[in-house]
Parts: C-alpha cells; sequence; structure tokens
C-alpha cells in the first residue's frame, strides 16, 4: 500500500517525501507545480538515490484525481497540497477557498469512495488567531484575520465532522508554526515565486544581493526588543513529525491535533544577527511600520506532541540558517 503525498513537490511536502523514502515508505506525489517545479522530484531522487511515482494532477481535477486512487492502493494521505500567501488571500479570497477547500472536498470525497481512512493535514498556528496567552496549547480557542487562516480551520472542521461520520476514520491535524531552513544537502529547501511574505526568504534575497534592504516590520512589540517573535522550526524536523503522526494513525482512531513548533521564541533582529553570524554575511534592515494583521509574539506549547507522538524538535536557529543558505549557494552555482 501508498502514502498518497498531496503538494510533495512544494517546500515542506519534499522534505516530508525524503525523510518518507529513507523509512523505506512506498510513496505516490501528486502536485499541479502551481507553487513548485518538477526539478524538485529529481532532487528527491538524487539525495535518496529512489524512484518516485508522481502524477501531475490538480486536486480540483476530480477525473485525473481519481485516476490515482484507482491506479494505487492508498492507505493514508499527508495532505500538503494548498495555497498559503496571507496577501494574496485577501485580495483573491475566492481562488484560496476554492483551491484549498474545495480541492480538499475532492480528496476526501475520493479517500471515502476508495476506503482510504487515514489523512495527515498540514494546518497552521495561524489558527489561534490573537493568542491570549503563551505558549500556545492545542485546545486554545481558535479564530483566523484572512481567507488563507480561513481556509484552515473550515478545513480542520470539515475533516473533523468527516471523522465523526465514519468510525474507522483516523486523523491527524499538524498546526505547524514557522518552518524555515532546508535539507542538509543543500538540494532542496523554499522558493517561493515572486516577492516572498515570509521573513526567511526575503532574507536570502537580502543575503544574495537580489534586494537592498530587509524592512523589519514594527520594533514598537511588547518583545525583548521590540520586533515580532516567532517559533521558527527546521523543515526537516517538521518533516519528521509526519511520520511519527502516520505511526500515531496508524494505531489509533479519530482526531489529533498537534502544534509542531520547537516551543522557543525568536525575534526578527535575533534571526538577523543569527543569520549574519553563522553565515559570515551582511543583512542591511530597516524599520518600517507594523504589517496589518500580525501579531507581537507567537510560540508553541510542544509537550503534547512530544508525549504523544514520542516527536521534538532536534535542529536549532544556527543550523535553520545555515542550512537555508547553503540552499541558495548551491542554486547560485548551477
Ligand atoms: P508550498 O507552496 O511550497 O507547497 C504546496 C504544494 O502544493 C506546491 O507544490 C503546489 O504546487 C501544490 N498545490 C497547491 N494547490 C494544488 C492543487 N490544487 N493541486 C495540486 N497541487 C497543488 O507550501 P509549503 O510551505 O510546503 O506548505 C505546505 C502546506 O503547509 C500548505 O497547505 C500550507 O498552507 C501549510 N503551511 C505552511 C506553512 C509555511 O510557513 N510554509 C505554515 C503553516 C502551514
Ligand atoms: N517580517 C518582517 N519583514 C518581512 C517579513 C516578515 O519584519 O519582510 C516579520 C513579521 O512581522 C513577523 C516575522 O517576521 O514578526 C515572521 O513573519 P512571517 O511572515 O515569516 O511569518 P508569520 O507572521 O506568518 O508568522
Amino acid at each position: 500500500m501508498s502514502i498518497l503525498v498531496t503538494g510533495g513537490a512544494g517546500f515542506i511536502g519534499s522534505h516530508t517525501v525524503v525523510e518518507l523514502l529513507e523509512r523505506n515508505e512506498k510513496i505516490v506525489i501528486v502536485d499541479n507545480f502551481c507553487n513548485s517545479s518538477p526539478n524538485v522530484l529529481d532532487k528527491i531522487r538524487d539525495i535518496t538515490k529512489k524512484d518516485i511515482k508522481f502524477y501531475e494532477v490538480d486536486l480540483l481535477d476530480e477525473k485525473n484525481l481519481e485516476k490515482v486512487f484507482k491506479e494505487n492502493d492508498i492507505e493514508a494521505v499527508i495532505h500538503f497540497a494548498g495555497l498559503k500567501a496571507v496577501g494574496e488571500s485577501v485580495e483573491q479570497p475566492i481562488k484560496y477557498y476554492h483551491n484549498n477547500i474545495t480541492g480538499t472536498l475532492i480528496l476526501l470525497k475520493l479517500m471515502q469512495k476508495y476506503n482510504c481512512d487515514k489523512i495527515v493535514f498540514s494546518s497552521s498556528a495561524t489558527v489561534y488567531g490573537k493568542p491570549e496567552h503563551l505558549p500556545i496549547k492545542e485546545d486554545f480557542p481558535l479564530s483566523t484575520t484572512n481567507p488563507y487562516g480561513s481556509t484552515k480551520l473550515m478545513i480542520e472542521q470539515i475533516i473533523k465532522d468527516v471523522c465523526i461520520s465514519n468510525e474507522n476514520f483516523s486523523v491527524a491535524i499538524l498546526r505547524y508554526f514557522n518552518p524555515i531552513g532546508a535539507h542538509e544537502s543543500g538540494l532542496i529547501g523554499e522558493m517561493p515565486n515572486g516577492i516572498p511574505n515570509n521573513i526567511m526568504p526575503y532574507i536570502l534575497k537580502v543575503a544574495n544581493g537580489e534586494y537592498n534592504t530587509l524592512t523589519i516590520f514594527g520594533n514598537d512589540y511588547d518583545t525583548h526588543d521590540g520586533t515580532g517573535v516567532r517559533d521558527y522550526i527546521h523543515v526537516v524536523d517538521l518533516a519528521r513529525g509526519h511520520l511519527k503522526a502516520l505511526d500515531k494513525i496508524r494505531k489509533e482512531k479519530g482526531v489529533q491535533i498537534y502544534n509542531l513548533g520547537t516551543g522557543k521564541g525568536y525575534s526578527v533582529l535575533d534571526l538577523v544577527y543569527m543569520f549574519e553570524k553563522v553565515n559570515k554575511v551582511k543583512i542591511n534592515y530597516k524599520i518600517g511600520p507594523r504589517r496589518p494583521g500580525d501579531i507581537s509574539a507567537c510560540y508553541a506549547d510542544v509537550t503534547k506532541a512530544k508525549e504523544e507522538l514520542g516527536w521534538k524538535a532536534e535542529k536549532g536557529i544556527e543550523e535553520m540558517c545555515k542550512d537555508a543558505w547553503r540552499f541558495i549557494i548551491k542554486q547560485s552555482k548551477k
């Protein structure tokens, strides 16, 4: 039987595929390359020395997605495929709701039809809205501030309802904090299209000279240096969390929800200074206004994942900065 990985050519998906292959799991990837490129698949082959079964299919294309279920015996799905740019989701909400929600509904419908009853879903810490306390626990109140976040929260609810309707169903909802870094080989990493929204891809473009200056969005937050604090997690640690979640849902039915973070918060300036120190490059920055919708600080309570999955993040912020930069250097040498 195989694990279907939707969005397996993307940033987190590709790192998870590597970990799955290294554990000798049989996998099938589905991706439409709307935010990734086919050469990622070659890189995964280079790293793992294994072949990959791949379908270029859009989740919205039910007919061709059904072919994947017909031609493969799918035991479980790890569902990464989705659009993820917060700003774009505010400008184009219908595109986001259609892609993320309709895509998931079609996937769930086919899972039901082909008796596949296990799914690991990529959710986000954004579903905690503006948390009243820190660190954030899984049972905190949920709310969202943009259409992207709303798609995550709605999909969580849809999956929970499917679980209620089918006692054989098992689900792991993983709420990621801030994934950064890259595979230590330097072959796969994060490659956003267009101007990056997130901090690390922006730092990388300043580091390689593509952009002159990083704008730090506010230095008047109630944090140790005034800049926003986040829980950055190495993408390889995050990927490994998915294997642990898969093990869990293979054993237990029902819904399990886990925060995947390190439990530690770093400010924007902490991250910039660490990047400069470990990579010996200068990051020009200036302080700008706050970005609308941003919260001052966000970091996870990771006790539940540790106790129930036996998982915790192993890699520190230095390694995240080094690995992210190695990936960029390797790209520019080609
Ligand atoms: P990514 O954009 O790199 O990967 C998503 C992949 O899904 C891409 O390869 C894209 O081409 C594919 N895709 C999108 N819509 C599709 C569709 N309709 N049919 C087929 N393929 C489709 O993003 P990522 O950073 O790897 O994120 C993976 C998941 O994790 C997403 O659901 C995202 O919302 C969620 N997430 C990401 C972060 C983050 O900061 N990266 C944080 C929290 C949650
Ligand atoms: N940030 C910044 N400049 C940028 C991008 C992000 O100062 O160009 C800050 C942002 O305000 C936040 C932190 O970096 O405090 C992480 O932002 P990101 O968008 O990566 O993640 P999110 O805000 O979604 O957690």
